[in-house]
């Protein structure tokens, strides 16, 4: 283990960390940079969905208290895998989740599951009023106002981690950071936030090779390692449409506020333009390492890991504005976001189905869109003031979804 730089006041003691999706890109990150400073964090629970054999050696490395795992048959293997004098308590299911969320005893939840499968946890966090770095994006696209609103209801602290939002927090002044998703930037002269993204693998592919792209290529991002469900995402940009949908909620934000710039290299991870012309930007390596740090020692700064950025090899950096005949499903989730909460919340669940079928090899490359914006025409809008509304509509629009990629299914 390497023990960082970071000092902290004698009288503190650590912070208790409960890291929801432990065995992902962001959950291992999460521990290598907290293993770096065990002065400051305390491993309380980690959480996984199948994979037993990463998830055992997290338990053996980190000696959480609790290792919780999607299902009985994964819990029962990674007891078995564990030590017999093993002090970890493995449990299972959805309400373990929930438990490691809000246990009283935990002070900052890593919200690091993939997709919708990591909303009730998430939420379930927020609700317990805890420090909540969020990484799953699907749960705020999910939810919106409904998030926004537990977060203020309970005093939850909502660090927000996807590179550009927290490269946007950096910008923002400390009146909008302690009031996420409530405060009015044109109050403090705010004019635009600008969203960055480098526009993934296929960003100088001819059109008409697309739709032969294979999952393989779709996951080789050119400047991020990253989970394959985001990894996807980012090829058809439908991650930065997602994206937008979290900037709006996090940060409040007015149509006329909002916009994306494609920025091939990854190194402005996002920008905040002002009324006096000023624009303020977080710059950086593509290394999550320093995101998650931020988050987890706000409003302090620790060492994370990550080389300076060194100026004189960065060579160009280029901006301009989103293809949309190249990347149509940005286009869509924009709309989405303006239309309600139905549109976000069925679009999130409609590209949930599509990418897990093309990354079984079921879906052509160029059907993730196609799938998308048939099932979005096929939902009938709807008003959405609940979670148990929500979770339905995530489950009715994945029945027809599963529908629609049929039709195109290649096997
Ligand atoms: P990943 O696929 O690498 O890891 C996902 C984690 O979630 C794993 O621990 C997995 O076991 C768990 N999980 C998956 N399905 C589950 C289920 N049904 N129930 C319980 N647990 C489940 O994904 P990732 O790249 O680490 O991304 C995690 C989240 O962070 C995503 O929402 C992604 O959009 C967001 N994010 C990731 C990055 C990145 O660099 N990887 C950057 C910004 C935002
Ligand atoms: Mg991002």
């Amino acid at each position: 283990m390497v023990i960082g730089v970071s000092t902290m006041p004698q009288s503190a003691r650590p912070q208790r960390l409960t890291i929801l999706g432990a065995t992902g890109s962001i959950g291992l990150n999460t521990l290598k940079v907290i293993a770096a400073h065990p002065e400051r964090f305390e491993l309380f629970a980690i959480s996984a969905n199948t994979n037993v054999t990463r998830m055992a050696d997290l338990c053996m490395r980190y000696q959480p208290r609790y290792a919780v795992m999607h299902c009985d048959r994964a819990a029962l293997q990674l007891q078995q895998q564990l030590p017999s004098d093993s002090t970890v308590e493995v449990l299972t299911g959805a309400q373990a989740l929930v438990d490691i969320a809000s246990d009283d005893q935990v002070d900052c939840v890593m919200a690091a599951i993939v997709g919708a499968a990591g909303l009730m946890p998430t939420m379930a966090a927020v609700k317990a009023g805890k420090r909540v770095l969020l990484a799953n994006k699907e749960a705020l696209v999910m939810s919106g106002q409904l998030f926004i609103d537990a977060v203020a209801d309970s005093g939850a602290q909502l660090l927000p981690i996807d590179s550009e939002h927290n490269a946007i927090f950096q910008c923002l002044p400390q009146s909008v950071q302690q009031q996420l998703g409530r405060a009015d930037l044109a109050a403090v002269g705010v004019q635009h936030i600008l969203l960055t993204g480098s526009g993934g693998p296929f960003r100088q592919l001819p059109l008409t090779e697309l739709a032969q792209q294979t999952p393989a290529a779709a996951c080789a991002h050119p400047n991020w390692s990253m989970g394959r469900k985001i990894s996807v995402d980012s090829a058809t940009m439908l991650n930065k449409g997602l994206e937008y949908i979290e900037a709006r909620w996090l940060f409040n934000c007015q149509r006329s506020q909002l916009q994306v710039l494609l920025h091939p290299q990854s190194v402005v991870h996002s920008m905040v333009q002002f009324v006096d012309g000023s624009v303020l930007a977080q710059l950086g390596q593509a290394d999550m390492c320093t995101p998650i740090a931020y988050g987890l020692s706000y409003p302090e700064r620790i060492d994370a890991g990550v080389a300076a950025l060194d100026f004189t090899q960065l060579g160009q950096l280029n901006f301009s504005a989103v293809d949309s005949v190249r990347y149509p499903c940005l286009q869509l989730a924009i709309d989405a976001c303006w239309q309600g909460q139905w549109a976000t919340t069925s679009l999130n669940a409609a590209n949930e189905v599509a990418v897990a079928a093309f990354l079984a090899g079921q879906l052509r490359f160029t059907d993730i869109y196609s799938v998308c914006a048939e099932v979005l025409a096929a939902i009938s809008p709807t008003t959405l003031n609940s979670l148990a509304a929500i979770v339905s509509l995530d489950e009715e629009t994945r029945r027809v979804a599963q529908q629609h990629v049929a039709r195109y299914a290649l096997c």
